[in-house]
């Protein structure tokens, strides 16, 4: 058998210059280089005549040379090759700069195979510069389906697509196949080896696709796989608990300074028969920001502690978490349900007290952050657990809190309009509310996308705004310490405020800060004695200052439009007219677009799905932030048939063999510990 760990070291043409250039691109071992996938393909195998070539085509065809190219040097550094090829249709000027060997590669009188782009001015000759060409008969650079590998710089793709052959000719269609007969017979998949070889170099475009269908199949099963693996529920028969439905909750919508939304209304429905059902819940409320999920949240730990069951509910921030406390214990302590709040910032006296009171019973509902999830945090009797942001946790920390408890009822809530895909992916097997409506009375949030050039009409009306005693956000990028653009920090951004507002209040938070000092800054601001609070996105999830009416974003670019639209949700939220400015610094057609998009749109579902579209799976999943590998070839926007091939598939697998401990799944559960054993979630 090959051994697929082997070094790249060991393969024909990768001496130590090029092992370090292979490792920039993440390439260490045989696998590793034969699972480098191209980014893109190149069709040179269809030949065109030259009277047939327009303008901007990119395109092959044969042609003799009339004479031997001459070479002319025109500037110093620069010399010029030319030659003139003719087929039975026309002729081809044929140019190549600084590149003088060509003259000794290109005879008088024979056939070759040229491929490049076409200039042709309207009725005029032919031109092509820096074509690529193979004498005819040869195919090494035309005449077939040429793969484009991602690069860096000093690697071309001549090098690496010699040393993917020379790889691919070590693996010599050994690779094991480790999917079962039975699911490539039913989902049409063709065998690994196959697969491997097409995805490089395939001979024709319809050989490509079935490669591609293979690989994606694959990483969105194994994805898929891996992901229901935590899910515990998702194994075993899914017994929960059966809370009855006599807990009043028109006591406590009664005393609710608001009625329901019909949104509301209906995601309290599905909750609800969920949580009387036998079958344990596992469900996900996506709502946007001000769709008001806390106060569902609270109805469905007010049904299920007035059923004798504890609650709990995790959140990824103090300030958050406290947030939610707040509001949570106003509403429920009425009717005598006693909530507490669990972060690091307990005392160990305090949360010796708190622990002690969980697990004896008398805390009826514990709101925290992943304080919640540590080892010595006992309940009585939790029976419903809450995620409230979830798309910040990854997928065990959901699970541990739900270990805590016996067949506990889940709940998730995201404010982050997950496009329907991925949430087809990272809640597989989790049943849908999603609340699309916003409580009566809000006002639209006006955004505009600004460039520099409008700096100082933006800050006069940042003056005026304050003036009338509104306050405002400026959010920067966060910075690596190695970035060496010239991106905004934030004490940078605070010095910049200083002294175009020398009057104001302004004070910055950035995530190196200690909680406290944070929860301090925060706290002064909500209480109207900060103008302007400068910050990273830290201040991004669930924060509360309805006198906020001025959302200022620095190099918005290098956000996300999920992430603006959240970070735009922290204003709007009081009786006041608010507003988002987007300042950025590029002149990307794409950048461009989403400005825009942001501008035109206050619907999530709708950001979300056009930033999934804009930026690509790669982008979306790049931070990790999902707790999600990334995928190399399945695309998650048109890949959405495949998808659900494979999540049907995956659900096969494991209703009949749910620890994958069957001789012919072996290998399959020895792939998702291998993916998910690289990424901490
Ligand atoms: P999110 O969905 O972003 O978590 P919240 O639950 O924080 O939203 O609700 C945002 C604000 O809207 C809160 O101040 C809440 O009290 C209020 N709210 C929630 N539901 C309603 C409603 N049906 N009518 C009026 N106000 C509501
Ligand atoms: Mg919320």
């Amino acid at each position: 058998m090959i051994d697929l760990k082997q070094n790249i070291q060991f393969i024909k043409g990768v001496g130590p210059a090029r092992v370090a250039l292979l490792n920039k691109l993440g390439i260490f071992t045989l696998e590793d280089l034969v699972t480098y996938f191209p980014r893109e393909y190149e069709d040179r195998g269809v030949f065109k005549k030259i009277s047939e070539l327009v303008d901007g085509d990119v395109a092959c065809f044969k042609a003799v040379p009339i004479s031997r190219p001459n070479e002319a040097r025109i500037k110093k550094n620069m010399t010029i090759t030319k030659v003139i090829v003719r087929d039975e249709t026309g002729t081809a000027l044929l140019t190549w700069f600084n590149q003088s060997y060509i003259k000794n590669q290109i005879d008088a009188a024979e056939e070759y195979v040229f491929y490049g782009k076409v200039q042709r001015a309207y009725g005029g000759r032919v031109e092509i510069s820096n074509a690529i060409f193979d004498k005819d008969g040869e195919t090494k650079n035309t005449g077939k389906i040429i793969p484009l590998y991602p690069l860096t710089y000093g690697m071309s793709q001549n090098v690496i697509r010699s040393i993917i052959e020379n790889a691919l000719k070590i693996t010599n269609n050994q690779f094991e196949e480790f999917l079962p007969s039975w699911i490539r017979k039913d989902y049409d998949i063709c065998e690994i080896n196959y697969a491997i070889n097409n995805i490089h170099f395939p001979e024709k475009t319809e050989d490509f696709m079935i490669a591609k269908k293979r690989i994606a199949f694959q990483e969105l099963l194994l994805l898929q796989l891996g992901l229901l693996n935590f899910k515990e529920k998702a194994k075993v028969e899914n017994v929960g608990i059966e809370f009855k439905e006599d807990e009043h909750i028109d006591e406590f919508l009664n005393v609710l300074p608001f009625k329901l939304t019909n949104a509301q209304m209906r995601a309290w429905n599905e909750i609800r028969k969920d949580m009387e059902s036998n079958k344990a819940m596992n469900r996900l409320v996506q709502g946007d920001v001000g769709s008001g999920k806390t106060v569902v949240a609270a109805m469905a730990m007010y049904k299920a502690v007035k059923n004798g069951y504890q609650a709990s509910m995790m959140a990824p921030t103090a300030i958050l978490a406290t947030q939610h406390y707040e509001s949570i214990s106003k509403m429920l302590e009425p009717f005598g349900i006693k909530c507490a709040l669990f972060t690091s910032s307990l005392t160990k006296k305090q949360k010796e007290k708190l622990k002690e009171e969980l697990i004896n019973g008398e805390i009826d509902i514990a709101i925290g952050t992943h304080a919640l999830i540590e080892e010595d945090i006992e309940f009585k009797n939790v029976g419903l657990v809450i995620t409230d942001e979830q798309h910040r946790f990854g997928v065990r920390q959901r699970a541990k809190l739900s270990s805590k408890g016996e067949c506990t009822d889940t709940l998730v809530m995201t404010a982050t309009p997950i496009p329907r895909t991925l949430a087809l992916i990272l809640y597989g097997d989790l049943d849908i509310s999603i609340i699309d409506e916003l409580p009566p009375g809000r006002q639209k949030i006006d955004t505009y996308a600004v460039k520099k050039n409008m700096e100082n009409r933006i800050n006069d009306f940042i003056k005026k705004q304050i003036g009338e005693g509104r306050q405002a956000y400026v959010v920067c990028p966060l910075i690596e310490e190695s970035d060496a653009s010239d991106l905004k920090s934030v004490e940078l951004m605070y010095e910049y405020y200083k002294k175009v507002f020398p009057d104001l209040r302004i004070k910055f938070l950035h995530g190196k800060m200690k909680n406290k000092e944070k929860d301090e800054i925060m706290t002064s601001f909500k209480n109207g004695d900060i103008d302007i609070l400068i910050s990273t996105t830290v201040i991004e999830v669930g924060v509360d200052v309805p006198n906020a009416t001025l959302m200022i974003v620095e190099n918005a670019e290098r956000f996300g439009l999920a992430q603006l639209h959240q970070l735009r949700g922290r204003v709007g939220r009081g009786k006041h007219k608010s507003y988002c400015i987007l300042k950025y610094e590029s002149n990307s057609d794409i950048v461009k677009q989403r400005m825009k998009i942001m501008e035109q749109t206050n619907d999530g579902f709708v950001i979300s799905e056009q930033d999934l579209k804009l930026r690509g799976p790669g982008d979306f999943f790049g931070t990790m932030q999902h707790g999600v590998p990334e995928f190399k070839v399945a695309n998650l926007f048109t890949d959405m048939e495949l998808l659900k091939k494979a999540q049907e598939c995956s659900k096969k697998i494991l209703l009949d063999d749910p620890y994958l401990k069957k001789d012919e799944n072996l290998k399959i559960k020895e792939k998702i510990d291998d993916l998910f054993k690289t990424i901490t979630i």
